[in-house]
């Protein structure tokens, strides 16, 4: 008899499809852990190809023994960028300290990984690109859970129906907006904005970052190696979020110009390159906070559902951590209803520490008045003095069960 309701999910014969949209870090970790579960995955992504460059992300705590156990650490490890040292400026361009960055970061020396996001993404896509079904290049028009499964039609056309559909497409996701709406109600904006790109690396920069700062401002070069890979990052205090600069690359270029016009050191060139570069990324520094995570048969994952913002570094390891533990709970609660309870039970005490870390000084990197500003760098003098590479409990905080799929 074929089964109906909601156990129809796991269905002793049938594999359980899963539809996954968005194929950055979140979709194909998920992938892998479904995959293994013995769920037939397709990926819907977008763009073209998978989306290359972004500035380096960290992978810590948890999210390291999600990779781990993923195999891929080794490769990672390989990735690792070693960055030396983080160097303070003053708005002049005079120094004000040069601090290890795990100091900094509050990571673990030795254990914890900075890659590029690219490389990740790479990696997880290697490694589950020959068992699940990829499509490129397209994107989901509509879900309808009115019948026994979810309907998709893709913006290629097609129509197909999964058992279950996640939606690891980013912090502007379109499948949490077409299943819970807008993304203001969820958004809480951190009155930065910030726009990373990539330029020529003319001042001799070798793994290392350098800061400057002015009260509301901040511009950063950082160089991965001791090559020409240049990561440029301009960040500021806006009180409002920008909502018509997100959708317009001109207006996100003009803002970054008339907030930096007059600065000191370096930025005029670095305003120069912004505009030349093919690669710029603009956004609103911002967390998604939900009350829950998925509805009927269709759930989200990584920034979609809890970004926690670049303040936090906390993105990645959300992403890569959240995907073991939804892949976990289905894996092992046959009712997909029950299995994205157990997720949200069980991943948003981990959520809200992360998450609360904006609140408990991870953006005194960017003060927004004098006096901050001056506080944040006797601070760091002080880290000069005596570096604290402890890390921080909430990156760990978050138990990983083994990973059984049911018999
Ligand atoms: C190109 C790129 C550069 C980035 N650079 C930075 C950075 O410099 N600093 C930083 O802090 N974070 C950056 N991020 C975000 C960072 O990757 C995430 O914070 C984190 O890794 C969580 O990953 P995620 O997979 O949940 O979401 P994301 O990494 O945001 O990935 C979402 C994926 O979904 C795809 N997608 C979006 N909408 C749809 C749709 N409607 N249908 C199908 N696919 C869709 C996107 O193309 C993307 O591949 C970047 C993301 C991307 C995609």
């Amino acid at each position: 008899m074929k089964p109906t309701g909601p156990s129809r999910d796991v269905s002793t014969t049938a594999k359980r499809t899963v539809l996954i949209s968005g194929a950055s870090i979140s979709g194909p970790a998920l992938a892998y852990w479904l995959h293994r579960s013995g769920c037939a995955v397709t990926v819907v992504e977008k763009a073209g190809a998978l989306r290359d460059g972004g500035y380096p992300i960290d992978i810590r705590g948890a999210a390291i023994e999600v990779v781990r156990r993923m195999g891929i650490l080794p490769q990672l490890r390989d990735a690792h960028i070693d960055s030396r040292r983080c160097t303070f400026l003053n708005a002049d361009g005079s120094e004000v300290a040069s601090v290890s960055p795990s100091a900094v970061a509050g990571g673990v020396g030795g254990q914890d990984l900075e890659v590029r996001r690219g490389d990740l993404a790479a990696v997880l896509y290697g490694k589950v690109r020959d068992d699940v079904e990829f499509l490129f290049n397209d994107s989901i028009d509509t879900l309808d859970q009115s019948g026994q499964g979810v309907d998709v039609t893709f913006h290629s056309g097609q129509r197909r129906t999964f058992d279950l559909v996640v939606g690891a497409d980013g912090m502007h996701s379109q499948t949490r907006e077409s299943l819970f709406g807008p993304e203001e109600q969820f958004h809480r904006y951190l009155g930065y904005c910030f726009a990373i790109f990539t330029m020529p690396n003319t001042f001799g920069l070798s793994h290392e970052l350098v800061l400057w700062n002015a009260p509301g401002k901040a511009a950063a070069l950082y160089a991965v190696g001791d090559n020409d890979e240049l990561h440029a990052f301009l960040n500021f205090h806006q009180p409002e979020p920008p909502f018509d600069a997100l959708r317009n690359p001109d207006a996100q270029r003009d803002l970054v110009a008339a907030v930096f016009a007059g600065a000191g050191w370096e930025v005029p060139g670095m305003v120069g390159a912004m505009r030349d570069a093919d690669d710029l990324f603009f956004d609103t520094a911002g967390q998604i906070r939900m009350p829950h995570w998925s509805s009927g048969r269709v759930a989200l994952v990584g920034d979609a559902a809890y970004a926690p913002s670049f303040l936090t570094g906390q993105g990645s390891s959300l992403a890569l951590a959240g995907a073991y533990m939804l892949a976990g709970a289905l894996a092992t609660n046959r009712d997909h209803t029950a299995a994205f309870a157990a997720y949200e039970r069980d991943v948003r005490e981990f959520v809200a520490m992360n998450q609360a870390l904006v609140d408990n000084g991870a953006a005194t990197l960017f003060p927004t008045t004098a006096r901050a500003l001056e506080q944040r760098n006797a601070m760091l003098r002080g880290l000069v003095t005596m570096p604290s590479a402890t890390a921080r409990p909430a990156h760990s905080a978050l138990t990983l069960p083994a990973f059984a799929p049911m018999p």
